[in-house]
């Protein structure tokens, strides 16, 4: 079997060129063709010695992930449906806005935390992706948007989110050289607080993303006091919040200018009321003493039949969030995108919650398919497969 460069940050593929007896600027250079120009055809690449080109194709492989569907908002919020095999399938989401075009990433089949509030928790664990697959989803969405809307070879992904499907803590091995591979510029070039990781609290992981790769932090709060996190965020019973808060601050150490985004999904009766949001600022304002530099966004809640939840109505968000603001926390309310393809948050995986289906669908709208992505992009995803 052959190496799909594609798993490789540029440390992995300078490691795995010397192991062909090849030279760093290479991988460099190899880098440069995947990353920046999305080349996935060796003979393409034509600054790379002819003896190395003529190689190459026997040992290795750059493989992208297939797409099973696209939906195109109203709003320019574009879905993904990928095939990752075995009849399980991840999404991720372009947003543009006015100044910034935002990738939300996977980075599990499915998600072992099981929050309450979140479909792609209700449909259980399958398989942590591969730093491959993660970077895939960037990597084909950079290179089709290029040329879907014809920016002359401008990039168009400035901001990434690993807020897709998953826990991307709970796949630390995988994650980090894809974040690598993010921030590289030899690749990428996004800017560390460009990148978000989105954690549900995975205290020691945390530690360890500072050490290694601290980019921007999101933590899924979404209540706050333990007795309601326990309900709402299963791993609050293993890392409460004193310790949660506690991580958020040695994270900052890393990432002195920075602040943490904790994200609280608004459920109406649940965790809306007025007393939820005096607690939540003596939480975040008087943790350990010092508090912890942060902001908060509220979400508003993607009802989903399975959740036995309830969006908060608009009012009581907006009472919830003058309160935080009157207490000095920046604040913000998500806006809600591309609500008509299913693609905000927490709306992930509601097509591939019934994993017995999965696999039919994926042979019928490989028809279909082809009539969502430009044939270009079709054919090239075809052979990257
Ligand atoms: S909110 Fe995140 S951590 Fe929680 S179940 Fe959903 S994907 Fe998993």
């Amino acid at each position: 079997m052959t190496a799909n460069l594609l798993d490789y940050d540029l440390e992995g593929l300078a490691a795995f060129c010397a192991s062909l007896g090849e030279k760093r600027f290479r991988a460099t250079q190899l880098f440069r063709w995947i990353h920046q120009k999305g080349a996935r055809d060796f003979s393409q690449m034509s600054d790379l010695a002819r003896s190395l080109r003529d190689k190459l194709p026997t040992v290795a492989h750059i493989s992208g992930l297939t797409v099973i569907t696209q939906h195109e908002s109203t709003d320019g919020t574009i879905k993904w449906l990928f095939d990752v095999g075995n009849g399980d399938a991840v999404e991720a989401v372009f947003i543009p806005e006015d100044d910034r075009g935002t990738l939300c990433v996977s980075s599990q089949a499915g998600c072992a935390v099981g929050c309450r509030f979140c479909s792609t928790g209700h449909q259980g664990f399958s398989r942590n992706l591969t730093t491959g697959e993660i970077v895939a989803q960037l990597w084909f969405a950079e290179h089709f948007l290029r040329a879907h809307l014809k920016t002359n070879g401008e990039r168009v992904i400035s901001n990434v989110v690993m807020m897709g499907m998953g826990e991307p803590l709970q796949n630390y091995s995988a994650l980090v050289p894809a974040l690598r591979v993010m921030l590289d510029d030899h690749a990428y070039g996004l800017s560390r607080r460009r990148v978000t990781v989105s954690t549900s609290g995975v205290v020691p992981m945390m530690d360890r993303l500072g050490e290694d790769v601290p980019v921007a932090l999101a933590v899924s709060l979404h209540a706050p006091n333990d007795e309601l996190r326990d309900k709402l965020v299963p791993l609050n019973r293993k890392y409460p919040l004193a310790e949660l808060l506690d991580a958020c601050n040695r994270y900052l150490e890393h990432a002195p200018r920075d602040f943490i985004t904790f994200e609280y999904c608004m459920l109406d009766g649940v965790n809306d009321q007025p007393e939820h949001a005096r607690q939540l600022i003596e939480l975040v304002q008087r943790h350990g003493g010092t508090g912890v530099s942060c902001k908060l966004n509220l979400i508003p809640f993607n009802p989903f039949p399975a959740s036995g939840l309830v969006r908060s109505p608009q009012q009581s968000v907006q009472a919830f969030a003058k309160l935080l603001s009157d207490a000095g926390i920046v604040t913000t309310v998500r806006k809600t995108r591309g609500d008509d393809i299913d693609a905000a948050c927490g709306q992930l995986a509601g097509d591939v919650k019934d994993r017995t289906r999965v696999g039919q669908r994926i042979a019928q709208q490989r028809t279909v398919m082809l009539t969502l992505v430009p044939a270009d992009a079709v054919t090239k995803e075809a052979r990257g497969s």
